[in-house]
């Protein structure tokens, strides 16, 4: 229903969380966050409004780092519970995934990685793109490679956002037959279903052609402060032959 991803100087939760406020008009059933800090990752997800996220977020803190990204679910595969919330994680808790639309070959991909022993925890659509990116990120060290890859081999609608523990400055995402809008800022960048979620940081927005995928990376600047570092964003192609 509602994403969100940043990398920056700034609070990746912060943004993350305020951008997902900004997308409550558009109604959902649950809401959920990671983000990339101290070479991990860390996720909160939560059945109900956002506020509910935000309790669990004020009893559990999540660390604080640079990348991150958010989801309000409008259930469509699997009822509205924790468990099927977004963001959805692989065996290993090294990628988290969030996605609109509806995978329509999934319950193949769902079998096909069970049969390689991988344990889907719920009953989604999505969490099947978690296992998979997983797989296509040990064997090519790339996530925005791992993605392309992932997406030749879905049916169906999705805008998808995703991190991953081993290249902690770096947001993915891909889209077909979904919104996805990338806005540029000074030293951070931000994803977004609707330009509603980042428009109080930048104005430059520019919409994800159908069949992309985008590369949000940060360089340099650990310091935190928003002129620390460089964040370079590169838009590829996934359909047609590898
Ligand atoms: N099909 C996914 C699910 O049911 C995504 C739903 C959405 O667009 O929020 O979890």
């Amino acid at each position: 229903c509602g994403i969100v991803g940043y990398v920056g100087g700034q609070s990746a939760l912060d943004v993350v969380v305020a951008g997902l406020k900004r997308l409550e008009y558009r109604g959902y059933d649950s809401a959920g966050v990671a983000v990339l800090a101290d070479g991990g990752l860390a996720s909160a997800r939560k059945a109900g409004k956002l506020v509910n996220l935000e309790k669990v977020l004020v009893e559990q803190p999540l660390p604080s780092g640079p990348a991150g990204i958010g989801h309000t679910r409008w259930a469509t595969h699997g009822g509205p519970t924790d468990a099927n919330a977004h963001p959805h994680l692989d065996n290993s808790g090294r990628v988290a995934v969030v996605h609109n639309g509806i995978i329509e070959n999934f319950a193949a991909l769902r079998a096909e990685l069970a049969g390689r022993g991988h344990h889907l925890g719920s009953e989604t659509d999505t969490e099947a793109v978690s296992h998979l990116l997983a797989e296509a990120f040990s064997a090519c060290g790339d996530l925005a490679e791992a993605m392309r890859q992932v997406c030749r081999r879905l049916e169906g609608a999705f805008t998808l956002v995703a991190v991953h523990a081993d290249e902690p400055d770096v947001v993915v995402g891909a889209r077909r037959n979904s919104p996805l809008v990338v806005g540029v800022g000074d030293g951070e960048a931000f994803l977004a279903s609707d330009v509603a979620a980042f428009i109080a940081h930048t104005r430059a927005a520019i919409e994800l052609g159908q069949d992309q995928v985008v590369e949000l990376r940060r360089d340099g600047g650990s310091e935190g402060g928003r002129e620390g570092g460089r964040v370079g964003v590169s838009v590829t192609d996934f359909s047609g032959a590898p």
